[in-house]
């Protein structure tokens, strides 16, 4: 057992505070690390302030870690002490039901254990994130981070990245292809700089004028403030796919009407509060469709970080020490971050 310094939040209303507890023996297969950088994504604020109502306290954040192993099980064959590595939201999952078999992880039909809130399925514990000095997780879950890569900005891919790159991916971004993300904020950022190296035509829309220069930078052709009605209305019937990263609730018909004949548009924000129902003739008028999609699975992760070691991609990060973590809250909330806050964790090493 390892004694691990960590912010804990341990009920929806107080704020984040430090909290102590040992991780657990190694398991054979078991890696353990020290925790370098952990990003702070929205689902980190859902849960500690319990906006999915299934928040088990006390609840220790955080799911977009990387890491340097400190020692490993016996019978561990993929990484050794001293090898930097991610772990993102999944530690566990069945392994044999058909989505573990197809390597889609995050749809594991008995329940894919999160980095935390999630239930360790050998002790049944709550598992505890990565706002903490050490992680101890399967080696089956571990990520190899490309080391051309600056460590921190790589934290924001294990979940940020992930959750774009994946739908980017499955509705087929490339070139010839008009895709749309709407929300500039961690998940989009990411959106944005993927959407791009794959060489889709870009578009973002954004609620904040004040991204419009940034949004160009990170990579967007286009930048519409999706307010106004007539910038919107010049993009009418012609995307090929949207990704939607919203974290709130709101009309989803300004978007689908974007859409072209047979084109999707995919929810990855997840609202404490659910979109009102779209226009039903707004979809079957021209055969639209909405979907959704979830993170990604273990392969998936690995390809879109070497996927970014290829491209040269990471977040755009403010690093901050564990100790800033509620005002970074608060800020997140006002769409005040570029693009990813991002906890170094020896800030928290005694
Ligand atoms: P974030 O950094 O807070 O970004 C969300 C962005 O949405 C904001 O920057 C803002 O962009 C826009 N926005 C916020 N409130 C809005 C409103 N009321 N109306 C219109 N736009 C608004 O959050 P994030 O970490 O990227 O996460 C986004 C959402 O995805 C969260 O709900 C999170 O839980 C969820 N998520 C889902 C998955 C998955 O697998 N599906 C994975 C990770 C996270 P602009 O200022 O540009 O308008
Ligand atoms: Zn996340
Ligand atoms: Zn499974």
């Amino acid at each position: 057992m390892s004694t691990t310094y960590a912010y804990a939040a341990t009920d929806a209303k107080s704020k984040l505070a430090p909290f102590e507890f040992q991780r657990r023996e190694l398991r054979a297969h078991d890696v353990q690390m020290e925790v370098l950088f952990c990003g702070v994504c929205h689902s980190d604020l859902h849960t500690a302030r319990n906006e999915w109502k299934n928040t088990v306290y006390p609840a220790v954040p955080g799911h977009e870690i990387v890491g340097r192993v400190t020692s490993v099980g016996p019978d561990v064959t993929k990484y050794k002490a001293g090898d930097l590595v991610g772990v993102g939201c999944l530690v566990d999952s069945c392994r044999t039901c058909p989505s573990c078999s197809e390597g889609l992880e995050q749809f594991c039909e008995n329940g894919f254990v999160g980095t935390y809130n999630g239930q360790d399925r050998v002790s049944g514990e709550n598992t505890l994130g990565g706002y903490s000095t050490q992680l101890v997780v399967d080696e089956a879950f571990v990520l190899s981070v490309p080391d051309n890569l600056d460590a921190a900005g790589v934290a924001p891919l294990l979940c940020a990245g992930i959750t774009l790159y994946s739908p980017l991916r499955t509705w087929g971004a490339g070139p010839g292809k008009k895709v749309g993300i709407v929300g500039l904020g961690g998940l989009g950022h990411m959106g944005v700089k993927l959407a791009r190296a794959m060489g889709a035509h870009v578009v973002l829309f954004t609620t904040s004028p004040s991204k419009v220069e940034d949004a160009k930078r990170l990579g967007a052709h286009e930048v519409v403030i999706s307010k106004n009605q007539e910038e919107m209305n010049a993009h009418l019937n012609s995307f090929d796919l949207i990704v939607n990263t919203v974290a709130a609730q709101h009309d989803l018909n300004p978007f689908l009407n974007l859409l072209r004949r047979d084109a999707t548009m995919v929810l990855v924000g997840a609202p404490e509060h659910d979109h009102p129902s779209p226009q039903v003739f707004n979809l079957i008028m021209k055969r639209r469709r909405l979907a959704g999609s979830l993170i990604g699975g273990i392969a998936e992760t690995q390809e879109m970080l070497d996927f970014c070691g290829e491209h040269g991609i990471t977040s755009d990060i403010e690093l901050i020490p564990m100790q800033q973590i509620n005002d970074a809250y608060e800020r997140m909330l006002k769409s005040d971050v570029k693009y990813r806050f991002v906890i170094d964790l020896d800030s928290l090493r005694q």
